[in-house]
């Protein structure tokens, strides 16, 4: 089991199941004391799949006690059996409970029984990033300013934590019910000791990662905060162009061009503000990279920035009055 303070809380989860039936009754019982006996029982009705990662399910659910709505999110045990896989999971909550911002998805709580782990997660009503980019094909630069500037905000956040993200991409990137951003999955977050510290351990996901993550190995680097800058290039540049800057037949080729830093803007599609900012996060030298800071100051977000999005946004362009 998963030997984490936090996780002592609950014992068990009955009826969850992963049955393929819409809807199903899961009783979770909390204990109230790590090592007590008293317990007090929430009730959550199991709705449709959300969404599947490499190693969970993602329902939504109902609490029965409140009315509320949560995502949860389900991994089975027997995908924990390697240690490399308990411990992701170990790091993600570990991580994921500290951080309490706005545009960060929020964390809850952690349950588990025989078969699952649960992760009880604030609900994203509107997928993810991903989904909005592929109906959409890409989105106009004051969307992606609006955008942007929340992810800036979450990144800030975690960086001033010591906490890496490292696998930013439009995929973590949820949207809730108002379309604001909610930054999820720290499956492969790393918290470091102090703010000069360097990681070493390749992750990453291949469109997204950073040329000193690949290279990490070869010239003993290691990585630091920069890695994430260099992730929202990648993120902004998709969400203007429709597709990633170094997207390649098979990731040994991505990774080449990654490592070439072989890109360029299509004919006439992107502003030179947005192709300035794009430009600077995504240089090879990760000291070069804009602080989240002077991103922030960049001419890019000097221009109109809608206060929210309407709902429409989801499939189609919106039409500014
Ligand atoms: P993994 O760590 O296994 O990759 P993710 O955390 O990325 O799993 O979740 C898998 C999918 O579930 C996501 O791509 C998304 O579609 C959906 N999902 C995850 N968390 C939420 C949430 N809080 N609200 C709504 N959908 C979610």
């Amino acid at each position: 089991t998963l030997n984490q303070p936090s996780l002592k809380k609950t014992t068990s989860v009955s009826s969850a199941g992963e049955s393929s039936s819409s809807e199903s009754l899961m009783i979770i019982e909390h204990r109230k004391r790590p090592c007590g006996d008293g317990f007090t029982v929430h009730k959550y009705l199991r709705g449709k799949l959300l969404g599947k990662g490499g190693f969970a399910k993602v329902y939504k659910v109902t609490s029965l006690d409140t009315n509320k709505e949560y995502a949860i999110k389900i991994v089975p045990k027997a995908n924990l059996v390697k240690s490399r896989a308990r411990q992701k999971l170990q790091t993600e909550i570990k991580i994921h409970r500290t951080m309490k911002h706005a545009n960060i998805c929020e964390y809850k709580h952690f349950f588990e029984d025989k078969t699952n782990c649960y992760i009880l997660l604030e609900l994203c009503h509107n997928q993810s990033m991903n989904e909005m980019i592929k109906r959409r094909k890409y989105l106009t630069e004051e969307e992606t300013r609006f955008f942007m500037l929340q992810i800036v905000d979450a990144v800030s956040f975690m960086h001033e934590a010591n906490v890496i993200h490292r696998d930013l991409k439009l995929g973590n990137l949820f949207l809730n019910k108002h379309l604001n951003i909610k930054v999820g999955d720290f499956g492969l977050a790393t918290r470091l000791d102090t703010s000069d510290e360097k990681r070493k351990t390749i992750c990453g996901t291949p469109n997204y990662i950073a040329p000193e993550v690949i290279n990490g190995d070869k010239e003993k680097r290691g990585h630091s905060f920069e890695v994430d800058t260099w992730s929202m290039g990648v993120i902004c540049y998709t969400m203007i162009v429709g597709k990633p800057p170094y997207e390649s037949t098979d990731v040994k080729s991505t990774y080449r061009r990654i490592l070439a830093n072989e890109y360029s803007f299509p004919e006439g599609k992107v502003s030179c503000h947005a192709r300035e900012l794009i430009s600077s996060m995504l240089q090879t030298d990760p000291k070069m990279r804009p602080t989240l800071d002077a991103m922030r100051s960049h001419p890019f977000f000097s221009e109109r920035i809608p206060n929210a999005l309407p709902h429409s946004c989801i499939v189609s362009q919106p039409i500014w009055a």
